[in-house]
């Protein structure tokens, strides 16, 4: 990277509370936890929260004697990932070139010469204004100095750090671990070296640091030193795989009433494939029994589809293979794999004109988008009414958005 630019990080402050205060006002200036998906553990609190001496994965009980006042509400990833792309758009408005680099962290590159902390102050106000996020931006010459930057310029902060001099003195005061990709294990091949601040590191020799934390080490050096060597990654890399399913709340042996959970989780995997704006290639049934026996079958699909009629035909022969009749299951997902971006899928030859089952699914989404997730479903999942009428029932398996469950 040429020294004419320099590297902003932007980071998201308690980004799951942030996201939850969004859409609820009512959770501002509260003791807000946000729950995993059983409700058992608190995996992101809000400042209030913290100075009640909850601690991120503590157990929900352990929560409620700390913070009885608090507010839990269950996580929501669909919703995070929704204000994630609306501050990627916010970034993008300041930068040409930016990286995703996690849901609430992007790095930016910004050409050196402006203001930079001015730069800064504007984003994160633009953030605030527009997204409705509080974040905390950090601007250096590396993307390992920005993180450490913005580590610790939060809340809500702002800061340029440039020169050499105010480096250091930020160096000095940080334990090595607090580089990104420095964690307790490779800390404990520093100490007996006596590498313990960051400043620690960046003045050690680069040899010996490339022979004790290799080539990965080397490069924070560079880093540390104020050399950009890390690459920089614009384009965001489609997911792997994605997956819906989970408890069947409670043992099912019947088959029609496990076609109608195949159907429900198909359903809300093809939300998920929409949602990401990819396509699949490979089907995936995953049946657990209530012995504690397992079955498990793909398909491959003849061409790469997001459409349910496809997909619940694969996922049907699938079942056939990944369960043994007769014996009660307990749990089952269905997983995409081999997935592509949707612009580059080709229609299948064999593919039956795709115009009518298009129009159906246009009219699921576009209803269930105005009165309801669900409102409208596939006729197969109607054995399961209870799941989707019985409120108790819904909280664990049915991923109510926003639904507040303590
Ligand atoms: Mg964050």
């Amino acid at each position: 990277m040429p020294s004419s630019t320099a590297v902003g990080h932007l980071d998201a402050d308690c980004f799951y509370v942030s996201a939850e205060r969004v859409r609820d006002h009512f959770l501002h200036g509260k003791a807000v936890g946000v729950l995993g998906n059983q409700g058992a553990c608190v995996i992101a609190k809000s400042y209030e929260m913290k100075h009640a001496g909850v601690k991120t994965g503590m157990p929900i009980w352990d929560a409620l004697r700390l913070c009885p006042q608090g507010v839990y509400v269950k996580r929501d990833f669909r919703w995070y990932e929704v204000l994630s792309r609306r501050m990627l758009d916010v970034v993008r408005a300041f930068s040409p070139r930016v990286e995703y680099y996690s849901i609430d962290e992007f790095f930016f590159e910004v050409s050196a010469g402006i203001n930079l902390r001015e730069m800064a102050e504007r984003m994160r106000d633009a953030m605030l204004r527009e997204v409705g996020v509080p974040v905390t931006v950090g601007i250096a010459r590396t993307k390992t100095l920005a993180k450490l930057v913005s580590d610790t310029a939060k809340p809500f902060g702002a800061l340029a750090l440039l020169d050499r001099a105010a480096e250091v003195a930020l160096l000095e005061r940080l334990e090595v671990t607090e580089v990104s990709g420095i964690a307790s294990r490779r800390a404990a091949r520093l100490e007996p070296h006596g590498i313990r601040s960051c400043l620690d590191l960046a003045r050690a020799d680069r040899l010996l640091v490339r022979r004790l934390l290799t080539i990965t080490g080397e490069a924070l050096w560079y880093e540390l030193n104020g050399e950009a060597v890390l690459p920089f990654y614009t384009e965001r890399p489609p997911h792997k795989m994605l997956s819906r399913g989970g408890s069947l709340g409670g043992t099912v042996g019947q088959p029609e009433r496990l076609y109608a959970w195949l159907a429900r989780n198909v359903e809300r995997l093809v939300e998920e494939l929409e949602f990401h704006m990819v396509r699949t290639g490979a089907l995936s049934v995953y049946i657990q029994h209530k012995d504690g026996s397992d079955g498990f079958a793909r398909r491959m699909l003849p061409a790469h589809t997001d459409r349910f009629d496809l997909l619940m035909e694969a996922a049907r022969s699938a079942l056939a293979r990944a369960w043994s009749a007769e014996r009660p299951a307990i749990r089952m997902h269905v997983a995409a794999s081999q997935l592509r971006r949707s612009g580059f899928v080709q229609l299948g030859l064999f593919d039956a004109p795709p115009e009518r089952v298009e129009a159906v699914a246009k009219l699921k989404r576009e209803v269930n988008a105005e009165i309801g997730r669900f409102a409208l479903r596939s006729g197969a999942t109607l054995p399961l009414a209870d799941v989707y009428r019985d409120e108790a029932q819904s909280y664990d398996i049915c991923d109510v958005r926003g639904k507040i469950c303590f």
